[in-house]
């Protein structure tokens, strides 16, 4: 059914968002114990397509109540050892069926995830939804080739380190990349035998549900993986300060990581991973090639909207190729024009929603009125859809004081800042509060290597932005959060060390 109308996407009047909704038949409701249900209270929230601004869903609206009745079922799978115990090798046959399913039903999940949360649909179906797939796949692989360690004790004892599920892990997620950043969480908290409740962020509930469904027909056992759609203030807390709930895995913004570690603080410690905000520097030095620097620090900044943690949103240039370069960056940024998402031709989509599109034109105008000079575009557009569009944003002459250096857009906003020598340059890379990533252009060895080591980041890309791999581990310094995602080493923090010592006689 779906891939016909992903070819049918081709023709304009094929891209009507009710009726495509209405046509794929949304799944709306929280799906707990192996089950689709209503929120207890009966309530529901609307889900909005940000390219057009209707109204296409009223999804259950989750709270305390539907918490606590999710995380006693995920208990209860938990302690009796349906999945926790399962033998390794079956539950690598789950997420590898669970893998299989995401993929078979990947131009689906793509529809649904563009609907939602406005990315254009050709990045849905070629980047967001083959990670996914490949995420889940990578972890169902690592279940029974992962191994525990003997300690190097005397003979005399034998010390097995053994590394355990922690129990009920909450996820919690934001609406950027709503089904990967899902799998960066489901896919080791689940090899590792744990029972996992997501609750996916209030614009993109749409993919979480139906992955709830897809586990499920995957064979995980009922409890395993829940879904509860909801507020932040109301089920993201309630899970936070759950009694029962052993971590959460979170991403999303700093100001929200730190509500976590309040709430853990304030419960019963919980374990937390927190994959938080950024504002990451791209520095070029003139000793690059700048034609592929500029399509780099183009597509840093505004692929996904500018909707990226890691988004190259500072431009550290050298004062002598600035010019050239932003001339450029321009070039690249003209073929990323905003347009409907739903076109297959479409590079760049719709804002998330009205109140991010606010902020984002609120960040424009406090950029001016700061005294940077608006290089390139700077305003909403394609208004009369309806839909929350910006174009493509550059600022020159910025300083990194100024506010749009220093907190983070989350929209299409590059702030160029100069420099003169490499010093300079990585003070001003290192003089943020976050440390998600960065990125070096340049052609002498010797400067790329002081400079990765020198910028405090999580990963630092030379050459290149944006690069990524499921074994590539991902994740923040500083306040930008603290465990990580991908990775053989994210199933780590989804486990406890267990140490069993045994005296011989
Ligand atoms: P957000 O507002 O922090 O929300 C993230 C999640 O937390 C959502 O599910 C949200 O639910 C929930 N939440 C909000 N308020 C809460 C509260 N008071 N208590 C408990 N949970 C709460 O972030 P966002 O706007 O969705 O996403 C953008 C942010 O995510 C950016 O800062 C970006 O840098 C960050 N991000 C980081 C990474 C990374 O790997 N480091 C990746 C992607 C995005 P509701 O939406 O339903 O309120
Ligand atoms: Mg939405």
């Amino acid at each position: 059914m779906t891939s016909t109308l992903l070819e049918r996407l081709a023709e304009p009047e094929a891209r009507d968002p009710l009726a495509l909704a209405s046509e794929l038949d949304l799944r709306t409701q929280a799906f707990v114990n192996g089950e689709f249900v209503d929120a207890l209270s009966g309530e529901t929230f609307s889900c909005i397509s940000p390219s057009s601004g209707q109204v296409i869903a009223e999804v259950a609206s989750c709270d305390t109540a539907d918490v606590d009745r999710a995380v006693s079922h995920a208990r209860a799978a938990f302690e009796s050892g349906v999945w926790s115990r399962m033998a390794p090798k079956a539950r690598k046959k789950v997420l590898l069926r669970f893998a299989e399913l995401i993929a078979e039903n990947a131009d689906e999940l793509a529809l649904l995830e563009t609907l939602d949360m406005g990315k254009p649909i050709r990045d849905a179906q070629r980047v967001d939804l083959p990670l996914s797939a490949e995420c889940m796949q990578y972890y169902g692989e690592a279940i029974d080739k992962v191994y525990d360690e003997i300690a190097p004790t005397p003979e005399s004892s034998v010390v097995m380190i053994v590394k355990e599920p922690l129990g009920v892990v909450a996820a919690v997620v934001p609406w950027n990349f709503p089904t990967l950043m899902a799998t960066w969480k489901l896919g080791p908290a689940l090899a590792t035998g744990n029972s996992v409740i997501l609750k996916p962020a209030e614009q993109s509930p749409l993919t979480a549900i139906r992955l709830g469904e897809l586990g499920a027909e995957a064979g995980l056992p009922p409890g395993v993986l829940q879904v509860l759609p909801g507020f932040g203030e109301t089920a993201g807390q309630a899970l936070g300060r759950h009694p029962d709930v052993d971590m959460v895995a979170f991403t999303g913004s700093t100001e929200v990581g730190k509500l976590f570690l309040r709430y853990s603080g304030e419960s019963n410690m919980k374990r937390l991973a927190l994959e938080c905000g950024g504002k990451s520097p791209l520095l070029v030095f003139p000793d690059c090639d700048l034609d592929a620097a500029a399509t780099a620090a183009a597509w840093g900044v505004f692929y996904n909207q500018g909707e990226v943690c890691n988004a190259a949103s500072r431009l550290l240039v050298h004062a002598d190729v600035k010019d050239e370069l932003l001339e450029k960056i321009v070039g690249v940024a003209s073929r990323i024009r905003p347009g409907d998402p739903l076109d297959p031709t479409t590079r760049m989509g719709a804002i998330v929603d009205e109140t991010q599109l606010r902020r984002v034109l609120a960040y424009i105008e406090a950029g001016k009125e700061e005294g940077a000079t608006l290089h390139a575009g700077g305003s909403r557009v394609l208004e009369e859809t309806g839909g929350y569009f910006v174009e493509p944003t550059i600022f020159d002459a910025v300083s990194n004081d100024m506010t749009i250096a220093r907190e983070e857009i989350f929209g299409p906003v590059l702030s160029t800042i100069s420099f003169t020598d490499e010093e300079e340059a990585i003070a001003i890379a290192n003089d943020t509060v976050y440390g998600l990533a960065a990125g070096v252009w340049t052609n002498d060895v010797n400067r790329a290597h002081r400079a990765a080591r020198a910028i405090r980041a999580g990963v630092v890309w030379v050459n290149t932005f944006d690069m990524g791999d499921i074994s590539s581990p991902f994740g923040g310094f500083k306040q930008s959060g603290f465990g990580r995602d991908k990775s053989l080493h994210a199933m780590e923090k989804f486990t406890d060390r267990k140490a069993v010592w045994i005296q011989l006689r």
